[in-house]
């Protein structure tokens, strides 16, 4: 007889993984115990013959539960000391192992077989979950992942959940989650519930066109039927002209009725993770055109939660689901805030009072071809690790500004967090700070003494970094480049595409459209996109005719030609632009491809004010997938050995285009040659370097069209297109790009 004490790390907490091990012990007739590690990992010892200990350790490895992930298994052999049965221990508090509990996921399909069951206790109950599915990182305070540690802690079990729970052989044993109508927490329909069934009575709400804030299990959705009218008018109260709305759509057939869904995009929407997937609107689309004004595509999604489910038991349409938050401050998920931030929002709330630990944005995916692209990778995914090899202690990395995330690294993984977003308000700098605590509670680090922030001195996250004590500081676009050689495993150079609206370069400009030679630690610019004149700084990002007069000028005819733009002052105002660009006087330098393509937005009148991020940039790919590229040369300069498309000679040659060929081929052209221009000089870097791969990353990779583009070129020169695919191409992704670039510092450093 022999005797084994195994530590398995991973996702291994709250998953099922206790009873899945008290079963195959039990079928093998070992005797021992299993327990919870205080550090999200789990520890099992065992005790019997050899044989049937090496058959569990099989079982373990390839069997697992659907939502565990096992990182790391490590086994001890010993002598027996005679235990004689096997049972599941208390959790310990001491910090061991290492680890994180699971993202949340949808309810399974027998969970939502018990919901629709009239015979089930759990008929019609919204937070049904099990071992399988339901809320996990939302509602965790503390490791280990215990019924106390979570926000249940305040509902206390009825006798048949209690026997359920108990019961090794159930599909809720030790679900901390479990709840049934006796005994767990309740939704409510605000103001004036008149009937038992305040989901029904939400769903009747929406039919007469009433806005209703949901709170559902990870956040809280404004939810309306998919109509102008309704659209609008949460338009106009939330203060959102334009930025696309997601829409939740009761099933995949609904789906097909008005996007078209390739093999992929009908994997991941389906998925238990059930994200938003960006899709391309059918010409048969019916539904309101105010949902993503100006836009090819929507984003979808299916019902994810029990509340979903029942609520489109009497709503058969999809409905705007898009989250509950003004501008600029994170989604709203305590009861009293989501009523009184909301209150000339919405005309009725249906909340429930069970407490949101942590709040976690929905994910949004686009597909193009075989590759997903993360705009937003947060509930569902965050927070998974991504496995990293680094030899070094933990780090925390702050990441950007817009769009952003914190990062997490210890021991060959990296923990990134859900979607916290623009961190320059108050509330959702705050809202970042929370997300670094809870990270670490949830995994069992302790705060790290390495620091990782971006090369801008003034983002909070920098100011923040440097109370925190002597970060390491990463260029915005080697980030983006490292986040690549991280995700991809790869410790080697590469040419580096960046392509994006904005981030601080090494020479304190703003760059945007980079050519890079980088590996994981360092970082050289030879190129990219020449740099242009942002009159007015900001307000050349706000309203495209500015960036065009900047990259226009100096010209003969300027100012007659810019009179047939928009200026919200008019004359006056390009007056005053052509004085701070004669004088120089709060003019910026940029060479964002974003900007750029903005100017060109401008040119052919497609969006003269951007009202949210990529706006102009995703109109004019709009524009252009009609359109046919036309035929001109391109210009490029050198500089201090570098080599750098002439963008101003570009946006001439389409303005002369503009006065007689079709709207969507100059579109298509401009798209084209952005492209082309970048990828030559990535092309000429490959050559001079040896190099064989080429990294292309930034928010503007997310325009399928230029990447194709670019892809194409360099297959022609024998060369490989790496591109994000596990995180986001955006700005979501910088943090996990900064602990790269800070592991391979810290592991040269020592
Ligand atoms: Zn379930
Ligand atoms: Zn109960």
């Amino acid at each position: 007889m022999t005797r084994a004490e195994l530590v398995v790390d991973g996702i291994v907490q709250g998953v099922g993984f206790r009873p899945f091990i008290y079963r195959i012990a039990s079928r093998l007739e070992l005797n021992g115990w299993v327990r919870n590690l205080g550090g999200a990992g789990v520890q099992i010892v065992l005790e019997g013959p050899k044989k049937e200990i090496d058959v569990f350790i099989e079982k373990l490895k390839q069997d697992n539960p659907p939502l565990s992930e096992i990182e790391e298994l490590s086994i001890d052999f010993s002598e027996e000391k005679n235990l004689e049965s096997f049972e599941i221990k208390q959790s310990s508090r001491s910090k061991e192992g290492t680890g994180v509990i699971p993202p949340d996921t949808a309810m399974c399909e027998k969970c939502l077989d018990d919901m629709r069951n009239k015979e089930s206790r759990f008929y019609n109950y919204w937070a049904t979950s099990c071992v399988d599915c339901g809320p996990r990182f939302t509602v965790i305070k503390n490791l280990p992942y215990d019924r106390e540690t979570t926000s249940m802690n305040e509902f206390e079990m009825c006798e048949e959940c209690k026997e359920e729970y108990k019961d090794p052989l159930d599909r809720r044993y030790h679900a901390q989650t479990i709840a049934c109508p006796k005994c767990g927490p309740r939704v409510y329909l605000e103001p004036n519930q008149k009937t038992q069934d305040p989901i029904k009575e939400a769903a009747e709400r929406l039919e007469q066109n009433q806005i209703v804030a949901i709170k559902g299990t990870g956040g809280t959705h404004l939810a309306c039927k998919t109509e102008s009218k309704p659209v609008e008018e949460l338009r106009e109260r939330l203060g959102r002209e334009n930025q696309p709305f997601a829409i939740m759509s009761p099933s995949i057939e609904e789906v097909r009725a008005f996007a078209y869904l390739n093999k992929k995009e009908e994997e991941i929407i389906n998925s238990i993770k059930k994200p938003i997937v960006v899709l391309t609107k059918k010409p048969s689309y019916s539904l309101a055109k105010e949902i993503s004004p100006g836009l090819h595509t929507i984003g979808v999604m299916l019902p994810y939660s029990g509340l979903h489910h029942l609520l489109f038991e009497h709503i058969d349409e999809p409905l705007i689901m898009t989250s509950a938050n003004p501008p600029g401050t994170p989604m709203f998920i305590e009861n009293q805030k989501i009523k009184s931030g909301l209150r000339d929002i919405a005309d009725s709330f249906l909340l429930h009072n069970r407490q949101i630990v942590s709040r976690c944005d929905d994910s949004v995916i686009r597909v193009q071809g075989e590759k997903t692209k993360f705009l937003r990778r947060s509930r569902g995914y965050a927070p998974s690790p991504v496995s990293l090899k680094i030899d070094s202690e933990p780090i925390l990395a702050l990441g950007g500004e817009l769009d952003n995330t914190i990062a997490l690294y210890s021991q060959n993984n990296c923990y990134i967090s859900q979607y916290i977003g623009d961190v320059n308000g108050p509330e959702t700098f705050r809202y970042l700070k929370k997300s670094i605590d809870h990270l670490l509670n949830i995994t069992g680090i302790k705060q790290p003494e390495n620091i990782v922030c971006d090369l801008h001195p003034q983002f909070k996250t920098t100011k923040y970094a440097e109370e925190l004590g002597g970060p390491i500081r990463v260029q915005h676009h080697h980030a983006h480049m490292a986040s690549i050689l991280g995700e991809k495993n790869l410790d080697q150079k590469i040419i580096g595409i960046g392509m994006d609206g904005v981030g601080y370069g090494s020479d304190g400009k703003i760059w945007g459209g980079e050519v890079l030679v980088s590996d994981r630690g360092s970082s050289k610019k030879i190129g990219g996109l020449s740099y242009q004149e942002m009159p007015g700084g900001d307000l050349a990002t706000k309203y495209p005719p500015r960036m065009l007069a900047g990259i226009l000028y100096p010209m003969d005819g300027l100012k007659d030609l810019l009179e047939n733009y928009r200026f919200p002052y008019g004359k006056q105002e390009i007056d005053n632009i052509l004085k701070q660009l004669d004088e120089s006087i709060n003019v910026f330098q940029t060479s964002s491809t974003g900007r750029f393509l903005d100017a060109v937005s401008a040119l052919l009148d497609v969006c003269q004010k951007r009202t949210y991020e990529g706006e102009p940039a995703m109109k004019l790919e709009k524009v252009a997938r009609k359109g046919e590229p036309l035929d001109i040369d391109l210009k490029y300069h050198k500089k201090d050995e570098k080599k750098f498309l002439d963008t101003r000679d570009l946006i001439i040659k389409l303005l002369e285009l503009s006065e007689k060929e079709k709207e969507q081929d100059i579109a298509a052209t401009a798209q084209q040659k952005i492209s082309e221009g970048l990828s030559e000089i990535a092309i000429e870097a490959a050559e001079q370097n040896q190099i064989k791969k080429v990294g292309v990353s930034g928010g503007v990779a997310n325009n399928s069209m230029i990447v194709e583009e670019i892809e194409k070129k360099l297959g022609e020169n024998g060369l490989e297109l790496l591109i994000n695919n596990k995180l986001p191409l955006g700005d979501g992704g910088i943090s996990f790009g900064q602990i790269v670039t800070a592991g391979a510092r810290l592991v040269n450093f020592n």
